[in-house]
């Protein structure tokens, strides 16, 4: 029974690379920007050299918004671009 889990361990993805990596090797992103609130929760993951990569200052209203365009779930790149701008305007005004 122990014995059947050894090697086994669970492997994901990076969202940045593409890379498969053994759990323990990666590093959760989580797109809210805060790992230390998990409820309700389903993190992604980044491998070791990709997170080391990533700007790790605070985002700001960032992700909010992208969570806000992200609906409906599929969609085209040049349908969220628009919808992404779209969203910046209402919310920002327009940039000059
Ligand atoms: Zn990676």
């Amino acid at each position: 029974m122990w014995g059947m889990r050894l090697g086994r361990e669970a492997r994901v993805t990076c969202i940045a690379c593409g890379t498969r990596v053994a759990r323990s090797n990666a590093r959760e992103y989580d797109k809210e920007g805060d790992r230390w609130e998990r409820t309700d929760k389903e993190f992604e993951h980044l491998c070791k050299p990709c997170h080391s990569d990533i700007d790790h200052h605070p985002r700001g209203e960032l992700e909010r918004l992208l969570l806000d365009v992200e609906q409906p779930r599929h969609m085209t790149h040049a349908e969220f671009i628009h919808r992404y701008h779209r969203l910046v305007e209402e919310r920002y005004g327009r940039s000059e």
